[in-house]
């Protein structure tokens, strides 16, 4: 009897789930995007693509690429605007804080419509990462992953960071030094607190860079990146670090002043 009943749930059920699953995806175009999707609506659309032209204006302009015409025709950025978190979650495999994913060397961005922040933040960020990348180089061992995230979070509109709160877990020793940056794996970082954490410091070390050296220094500092790909030889060039060590209390003493 409860096999026939499993036998008939499948029969009736199943066919419909994978209706579901196998619905298409559509395509919307723009300059530099094609937006691929299935349940949104095309306002949404026509929003999303004005947000990401916008800040794909704004992103190459900060890492000083403005003046190159990419992204066009066929090589257009794709992104995938999944209608439910669970279904961005089986594409990306990611943990469930994370609300977009980008891999840089394709191109490609990964998100869902109802994503917290998706216009605000989630968008300029998954940006960020790829034309960061397209600047230092997407196999250039010698970017951190904070730099790529502090870069990445640096873009977005309601980026929250708490100052004080850093200041306060520094003095606490509650922080994680650049080293203990350098070895956080995004993927392994189920915690919630933990990953704010990181992205925070992520976010603040470009900041305090950004704030107190300029933008066009920055510039200088990922050229620098690219062409001798060290980030010791790096900062040194651009900011006079003798080390990673000074560069870390340096920008500890911006965060405690
Ligand atoms: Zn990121």
């Amino acid at each position: 009897m409860i096999n026939c009943l499993r036998l008939l749930f499948i029969f009736l059920f199943l066919p419909l789930s994978l209706l579901a699953e196998e619905q298409p995806w559509q395509v919307f175009k723009s300059t530099h995007f094609l937006v691929f999707y299935k349940g949104a609506k095309e306002p949404q659309l026509n929003e999303l693509t004005e947000r990401a032209e916008e800040y794909y204006n704004k992103i190459t302009d900060d890492l000083g690429f403005a003046r190159f015409n990419f992204w066009t025709w066929d090589d257009r950025a794709k992104i995938y605007l999944s209608d439910s978190q669970e279904e961005y979650r089986q594409l990306t495999g990611d943990p469930d804080w994370s609300a977009g994913h980008a891999q840089a060397g394709s191109k490609l961005i990964y998100t869902f419509i109802t994503a917290p922040g998706f216009l605000d933040n989630v968008l300029a960020h998954e940006m960020a990462h790829i034309i960061f990348r397209e600047m230092v180089g997407f196999n250039n061992p010698a970017v951190p992953l904070w730099l790529d995230e502090g870069v990445a979070s640096f873009q977005e509109k309601k980026f929250s960071f708490v100052k004080a709160d850093l200041a306060d877990r520094i003095r606490q020793g509650d922080f994680l030094s650049l080293e203990d940056l350098g070895k956080v794996d995004v993927a392994n970082l189920t915690e919630t607190g933990r990953a704010e954490l990181f992205y925070a410091e992520s976010f603040s070390l470009v900041r305090y860079l950004i704030d107190t050296f300029g933008k066009d220094r920055f510039v200088l500092f990922c050229q620098n990146l690219r062409d001798y790909k060290d980030l010791r030889r790096a900062l040194a060039l651009t900011y006079s670090f003798g080390s990673l060590a000074e560069f870390e209390s340096s920008w500890k003493k911006y965060i405690l002043q």
